[in-house]
């Protein structure tokens, strides 16, 4: 596809840790620091194996549910952020809690509850099952209906037509979305809009960057899990946007060598919950196959940084 002589790597820019993760996995490194292990993270704390691997090796207890702790224990509430109910099940056990809840999500639990206030229907766009839709749902579950992709929209029913706003899941595909609420909009012409914007600057940027990468690719990798939504996005929007071929890698050991064969140009970058360690194994990999030559693509500065939970601020 290319007609570059010279393999080379296109490296995203933006990629790997926005400041939501960040700011989590800070968290649980300061409260095993201050309190010892054992200490209880609900859910994985943020979607990456090698991160959640690393945590418990240090000591980090990852649970399903807060109902089984022992009294008293230490529990953080992941990125993703929990509903009302979970929060409700861990102060009737006693436990004290962290919550690592990514500002910008906690931002998407607000507006549902002032929209329910209101009495809207909540139209949250977001993947089933999803630990962030909910969380996002439980602040009001008489309100909230789940909107699983531009399929889903013929099915919904609501109360008043002319009262209904949509909200979203913060790390879906940016064009999967709109066309999503194009339809939505054609059923429901009065539907509002969320004050602002609810897929996060970190999903976005991620995005624009491997868009501008990937018509210029034989193959984009994506390092990041299987679980994690906006990796799996950035592995969508690569092949919409032209690469040759796009897989997602957990680590450089998932990569099989034959996937170079005839291939001139990779592109590579790395999902929201990802260390860059994981980004520089497959550049080291790449290189050994001769993929030395590396231009980093830069569509955007990031700058965010949030503050430490609350709870650890206090302390
Ligand atoms: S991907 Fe976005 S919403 Fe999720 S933790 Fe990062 S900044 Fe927050």
């Amino acid at each position: 596809m290319s007609s570059d002589f010279r393999k080379r790597v296109l490296l995203a820019d933006p990629r790997g840790f926005c400041a939501g993760v960040d700011r989590a996995v800070a968290a649980v490194e300061r409260a095993l620091e201050r309190h010892g292990p054992p200490v209880y993270v609900r859910k994985e704390i943020v979607h990456n194996r090698s991160v959640v691997e690393r945590l418990r090796a240090s000591g980090v207890v990852f649970v399903e549910e807060v109902d089984d702790l022992p009294e008293g224990a230490l529990v953080i509430f992941s990125a993703h952020g929990v509903s009302p109910d979970v929060r409700a099940a861990a102060a009737a056990r006693g436990l004290r809690t962290i919550d690592a809840t990514c500002p910008l999500v906690t931002k998407v639990h607000n507006e549902a509850k002032r929209f329910a206030r209101d009495d809207y229907d909540i139209l949250l766009v977001g993947h089933t099952g999803h630990e962030e839709v909910e969380g996002t749902a439980g602040e009001a579950p008489r309100h909230v209906q789940l909107v699983d992709g531009p399929d889903s929209v013929d099915r919904l029913h609501v109360r008043d037509e002319r009262k209904v706003v949509w909200l979203s899941q913060t790390t879906l595909s940016v064009d999967e979305t709109l066309e999503t609420v194009r339809r939505l909009r054609r059923r429901f012409p009065d539907l509002a809009d969320p004050p602002s914007d609810d897929i996060c600057y970190a999903t976005q940027n991620r995005q624009v960057a491997v868009k501008a990468l990937a018509p210029h690719c034989d193959l984009v990798l994506v390092v990041g899990s299987p679980n994690s939504s906006n990796s799996v996005r950035l592995v969508e929007v690569a092949r919409d946007a032209g690469a040759g071929a796009a897989r997602l890698i957990d680590t450089a050991r998932a990569m099989d060598p034959t996937w170079l064969d005839g291939v001139w140009t990779v592109g590579l970058t790395s999902g929201a919950s990802v260390p860059e360690v994981l980004v520089r194994d497959v550049l080291i990999l790449l290189g050994e196959y001769g993929f030395d030559d590396v231009h980093t693509v830069t569509t955007a500065s990031e700058t965010l940084v949030f503050a430490a939970p609350r709870e650890l601020r206090e302390l």
